[in-house]
Parts: structure tokens; C-alpha cells; sequence
């Protein structure tokens, strides 16, 4: 077997590990989320638009080597190159090869257009290791622009009725996601410090974002993102800055933006409105995805597989949950 699943996602004839869980010498790091990105890796090899995330998020003294999608290096007896995968700035499938045995692994990837994220590209292999986050038929995303409709008649009910409208998001992604998506004819965004940060960062790679203000001080026509907190409650702190909205005529307005949302009430415990957007591919292209790789054998990770592999089986294809077919 081409891999194990030694820290992470152990390549044996390239001796590295894709986005490895503890610290290794070698790391090649799909995208710039914390859950795949961690600090102490001797070397980072990633692509060019990631490095920046990883500086922002873990130092200016880590140790990177940058890729442009596409460009194939050798480490060790494998080939490797990175290849879109549509999720976030610069992130990276990994193509593997070895004496012409090829495995593709996707880590987080969709099949949605973004506006910062270079789009998904299938890769043939002989092995495709998918992502699984949203492994289940329930998961099916509603096309953005729907979506956006919602937003915009949410924000506009909240300006009627006196509320500054907040939407919780991920600094990397949604927020930037959103940003690019929200008419501005209807009132003034406005980002937190830490969406701001992620911004320049982005902008610094060339890649434009929007127009925008910034806290702590919106108007009541405003639609705040922020990443502060868990999913609504605003209380935070010490940085979370939503809490300085929170003055004696402020009255807000909470919502969420997910792929959860499908599967949770409209409006969750805290009053939340639960907007469906996300960055991970559905059910529907989990599984035309497949095809289009024209793989023989698939291997899911990261999310609950079963449905998936059961699936799968049933349409013939030779498919895993990661922790039957590869050793640790
Ligand atoms: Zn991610
Ligand atoms: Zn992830």
C-alpha cells in the first residue's frame, strides 16, 4: 500500500505526510484550516497561496516550500504535484505517483464556485482518497444565489425592524465567501479584526476581496461577519468584538452560515437563522466526483463514511472507510 495511516496520511516510498497531526519533517498541507494545518513541521510543502495562510497562522520562521498547481516535485521514490480543490485560497489536492501507481488525495474540497478559490479540478488516478464531511443524501446545496436572496430579505426585515444583522462565519472561506456574494446597495458590511487579517492576507497574494468596514462601531443598517464565538451567542470576548454592537439601542440580529444548517431548524436554540453555505462537497458531487476520476478504488476520511462506502459498494466500486484498508 502506497500509504498509511501513520500521523495522519503517511506516503512510504515519499517518506511525508499530508497534513500531518503531529509534528513530522516533511508535511505537505492541502489548505490552511487549522484541522489540517499545524504548527511544528520541520518542512511545509504547499501551494504558493497557502504559504501566506500558514505564515499568518503559525509564524513568520516556519520552514515552506511553495508549489504552483500543477508542478510536480519529487520527495523521495514519489512524484507529487498539487491540483485544485476548489475549497478555500489555495487549497490542494495531492497527486501521488509511484512506479506508475497514482493515488489522489483530496483532503477538503467542493465543487461550488468561489470567488478566491481556484476551482476544483478531477484528477484520473488509480486510488481516490475523498474528503466526507457531508457523506449523506440529506446534503444537497441549495445553489448560492437562492441562497443569497434569503440573506439579503433577512437583512432587510432586520434594518425594518431595527436590527444590525450578524452572520457567524469562518475567518478563511465563508467569510470571504459572503463578503463577495452580499449587495451593498442594502447597507454597509462590516468584518471583525480577525476576517480583516485573513483579508489582507489575500489581497496580498493579488487575489482582490471587496469593500468593507470594520468594528467595533456599525450603523443599524449594518450586516456584521464575524468568527467570533461558538454559533450565536454574542457575549464574546475579549476580542470578539460583536459584544461592543452590544449598547443600550443596539439590537442584533444572529444567523449562521453552514452546510449544517441542512439538517438543523431554521432558526436554532439561540434564535439563530441558519443559512446553508459551505465550503465541503455535498452527496450529490461526493459521488459524481467518483466518476470523474475514473478511479478503481476509493478510500473516504474526514466525516462519517459509512453511508458513503455502502453507497458506493452498491454501484460496484471498490471503496474503504480509510481504517479498514490502510495500517496505522
Ligand atoms: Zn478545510
Ligand atoms: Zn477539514
Amino acid at each position: 500500500m502506497m500509504f498509511t495511516r501513520r500521523n495522519g496520511l503517511h506516503c512510504v516510498p515519499g517518506d511525508f505526510c499530508i497534513d500531518p497531526v503531529r509534528s513530522t519533517h516533511t508535511a505537505v498541507i492541502t489548505h490552511g484550516h487549522s484541522d489540517h494545518a499545524r504548527r511544528g513541521m520541520q518542512h511545509y510543502i504547499t501551494h504558493k497561496h497557502t504559504a501566506p495562510i500558514l505564515r499568518h497562522r503559525l509564524g513568520n520562521n516556519i520552514n515552506v516550500t511553495e508549489l504552483e498547481y500543477d508542478q510536480q516535485i519529487k520527495l523521495g521514490d514519489a512524484w507529487i504535484s498539487l491540483h485544485p480543490a476548489g475549497h478555500v485560497i489555495g487549497s490542494a489536492q495531492v497527486r501521488v505517483e509511484h512506479q506508475g501507481e497514482v493515488w489522489v488525495c483530496t483532503g477538503d474540497y467542493k465543487r461550488d464556485s468561489d470567488p478566491i478559490a481556484a476551482p476544483f479540478q478531477p484528477i484520473v488516478c488509480d486510488t481516490f482518497v475523498t474528503e466526507c464531511t457531508f457523506g449523506l443524501p440529506i446534503y444537497q446545496w441549495p445553489d448560492m444565489q437562492l441562497v443569497m436572496r434569503d440573506v439579503h430579505a433577512w437583512w432587510q426585515q432586520n434594518i425594518l425592524s431595527g436590527r444590525t444583522s450578524v452572520i457567524h462565519v469562518y475567518p478563511l472561506g465563508k467569510a470571504q465567501r459572503l463578503l463577495c456574494a452580499l449587495d451593498q446597495s442594502i447597507g454597509t458590511v462590516y468584518v471583525d479584526d480577525s476576517i480583516h487579517a485573513t483579508n489582507q492576507v489575500i489581497v496580498n497574494t493579488g487575489i482582490p476581496v471587496p469593500q468593507y468596514s470594520r468594528l467595533p462601531v456599525a450603523t443599524a443598517d449594518g450586516l456584521v461577519l464575524t468568527s467570533a464565538g461558538g454559533s450565536a451567542n454574542t457575549q464574546h470576548g475579549p476580542n470578539g468584538n460583536v459584544n461592543t454592537l452590544h449598547g443600550p439601542n443596539t439590537r442584533l440580529s444572529l444567523a449562521t452560515a453552514s452546510g449544517w444548517n441542512v439538517s438543523q431548524k431554521r432558526f436554532d436554540s439561540n434564535g439563530a437563522r441558519g443559512f446553508v453555505v459551505s465550503d465541503h462537497a455535498d452527496w450529490p458531487t461526493l459521488i459524481q466526483t467518483v466518476k470523474d476520476v475514473n478511479c478503481s478504488r476509493v478510500i473516504a476520511m474526514h466525516g462519517d463514511t459509512s453511508a458513503f462506502v455502502k453507497f458506493l459498494r452498491q454501484q460496484n466500486t471498490e471503496a474503504f472507510d480509510i481504517s479498514e484498508i490502510l495500517t496505522e
